[in-house]
């Protein structure tokens, strides 16, 4: 029988922790680290082994993966004091699957690589309920050969897998997709306000409209959380102005007009200024309860 390579995990957060637990589950050999070490205990006992540092992550495995929050964090946890490419050799395999910058992406790959070290980006999509199922997105960047040998890994953590081109391409792929999303919870918070407002059913509202050409992931996931005032995170709305940053800054250097993504960026950004950014991106519609002056939802208070 093939022996499995040694995965280290790096960030166990919504995301992270789901990912490492199936990959545990398994059969790989797992060695996590998170800067919160309480976050580790749940997989320690359930097998995996503890780590003090990404450093020591690296040294323990064959496959490094990064599963944080922003280009800072990951050039932190990547390439900082005690960072994976301390702890590196030769032909260690580093897949970032946190949303970062394309071009910071690159950066990073060339460092590695001067270290003999290999680097995916592979960005996901499909939100915790995606990492818990093992049913997610998986948009690949970088050398194919590499992506060839992940792709074992990367079938335990989601369904739909592309390789998209050289390193940062997986990322670029993530931006287009959060636009897409990003406007389809906007077109998602006018829709039940408008029903909310004319009075109808929104519960039966939902139920034949998901059905229809208005069907989507997020009408028939946040949707139900919007009706009934459930913010919990999922996806958070600082995560999501993140990338909409991202999006926003890689549409500069294009030299390329999103009117759509800068209103929902503004949108987003109002209801982070009313404290919700730790909430899930669902909580848009606490914006849209404020223009409209009346509430959607059955179960939050928007301030007056
Ligand atoms: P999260 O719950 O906030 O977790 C973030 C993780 O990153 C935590 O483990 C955190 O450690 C760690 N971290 C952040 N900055 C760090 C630093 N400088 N050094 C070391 N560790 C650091 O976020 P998440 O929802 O899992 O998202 C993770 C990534 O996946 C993000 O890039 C996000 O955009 C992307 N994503 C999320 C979703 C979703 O639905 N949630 C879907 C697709 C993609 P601590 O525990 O110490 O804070």
């Amino acid at each position: 029988m093939e022996t499995k390579p040694r995965i280290g995990f790096i960030g166990l957060g919504v995301m992270g922790k789901p990912m490492a637990k199936r990959l545990l589950e398994a059969g790989y050999p797992l060695t996590v680290w998170n800067r919160t070490r309480s976050k580790m205990e749940s997989l320690i006992s359930a097998g995996a082994k503890g780590a003090d540092s990404p450093k020591e992550v690296a040294e323990k495995s064959d496959i490094v993966i990064t599963m944080v929050t922003d280009s800072p964090d990951v050039e932190e946890v990547v390439l900082g004091p005690s960072g994976v490419i301390e702890g590196a050799r030769e032909g260690l395999i580093l897949i970032d699957m946190s949303t970062i910058s394309p071009y910071v992406t690159k950066r990073i790959a060339s460092q590695l690589a001067e270290r003999g070290v290999k680097m995916l980006d592979a960005p996901v999509s499909g939100g915790d309920i995606g990492a818990e199922k093992g049913t997610l997105s998986i948009m690949v960047g970088g050398p194919k050969e590499v992506y060839e040998k992940c792709l074992p890994i990367l079938k335990v953590l989601g369904k739909r897998i592309t390789h998209m081109g050289p390193n940062g391409m997986g990322q670029m792929t993530k931006l287009c997709n959060q636009v897409i999303c990003a406007i389809n919870i906007q077109a998602v918070c006018e829709g039940l306000t408008l029903a909310a407002k004319a009075g109808l059913d929104l519960e039966k509202l939902l139920n034949v409209v998901t059905a229809g050409a208005a069907g989507s992931w997020m009408l028939s996931n946040l949707g139900p959380k919007m009706i009934k005032g459930d913010l919990e995170p999922g996806f958070r709305i600082r995560h999501q102005l993140k990338d909409l940053r991202l999006v926003l800054e890689a549409a500069s250097d294009l030299k390329l007009p999103l009117p759509g993504t800068a209103l929902v960026q503004q949108m987003l950004r109002a209801v982070e200024a009313g404290g919700l950014g730790d909430k899930g991106t669902q909580a848009l519609i606490v914006a849209m309860e404020k223009l409209a002056g009346f509430k959607v939802s059955q179960g939050n208070e928007p301030e007056t």
